[in-house]
């Protein structure tokens, strides 16, 4: 399958999800996850039009920062480490994962300009490394006030890896609840309206659950480095 095959066939998935529940898909972002691919494969998607594109790690998004540079716009998807935000924060457009006010403060005293970040939060709890606890979210916003280059458009979780789809419909749920709690708390360094969940296996559920920002890794540009 090509790269235009793959995103064709999640267009068409998007826009029959979107039907179903009448919601307009000019409101949902696909973010192309390229990490396990080459530069190659990841030439091929940005000929799709696909110009938003997102990486976990930092050595990995630097080396495709090299050949692409600000053909894309640049979402880091996953857990970045305090002493590495100085590497990455002009290259960046949006930041997922942030957790940790070590990491706000870094990205305030690197940043030149105000960086769009959502919070992650666990709400699945399967995995007990990264994010915040649900109950923890509301007062670490709070506390990201005091770094003024962070502001905060959304919140991001990842669903559990399991089959059971209502299980994981629960979790998207329980994250479009959370922001709806902290977007009626009008901080202005906090609008959070957007949602990023949903990937390969499940942003289906996550669009019908109110998903802003997909993040679509294999069934996108497949999951090897041979592109498959
Ligand atoms: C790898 C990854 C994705 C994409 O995963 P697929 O299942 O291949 O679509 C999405 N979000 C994060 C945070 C990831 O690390």
């Amino acid at each position: 399958m090509t790269v235009l095959d793959n995103l064709q066939q999640i267009h068409a998935k998007v826009e029959q999800v979107c039907e179903k529940v009448k919601r307009n898909s000019d409101e949902i972002t696909i973010i192309g996850v390229t990490k396990y691919v080459t530069i190659e494969r990841t030439e091929e998607l940005i000929a799709t039009g696909i110009n938003n594109l997102g990486e976990n790690r930092t050595e990995e998004f630097l080396h495709k920062y090299d050949s692409i540079g600000e053909r894309a716009n640049w979402h880091f998807i996953g857990t970045l480490q305090s002493r590495k935000v100085k590497d990455v924060i002009d290259k960046v457009q949006v930041i997922h994962s942030l957790d940790r006010l070590s990491v706000a403060k870094q990205i305030n005293n690197r940043s030149t300009e105000t960086i769009d970040c959502f919070v992650q939060v666990n709400v699945s709890r399967e995995d007990a490394k990264h994010g915040l606890e649900e109950d923890e979210v509301l007062e670490f916003i709070q506390e990201l006030e005091a770094f003024d280059k962070v502001r905060v458009i959304g919140l991001m979780t990842m669903a559990p890896h399991i089959e059971d789809k209502e299980e994981i419909r629960v979790v998207f749920r329980r994250l479009a609840q959370l922001r709806d709690v902290i977007a009626s708390e009008t901080l202005s360094h906090a609008p959070c309206t957007q949602l990023s969940m949903g990937m390969s296996n499940d942003y289906d559920i996550a669009i019908e659950e109110g998903a802003t920002h997909i993040r679509i890794g294999s069934e996108l540009v497949g999951s090897t480095n041979d592109s498959r």
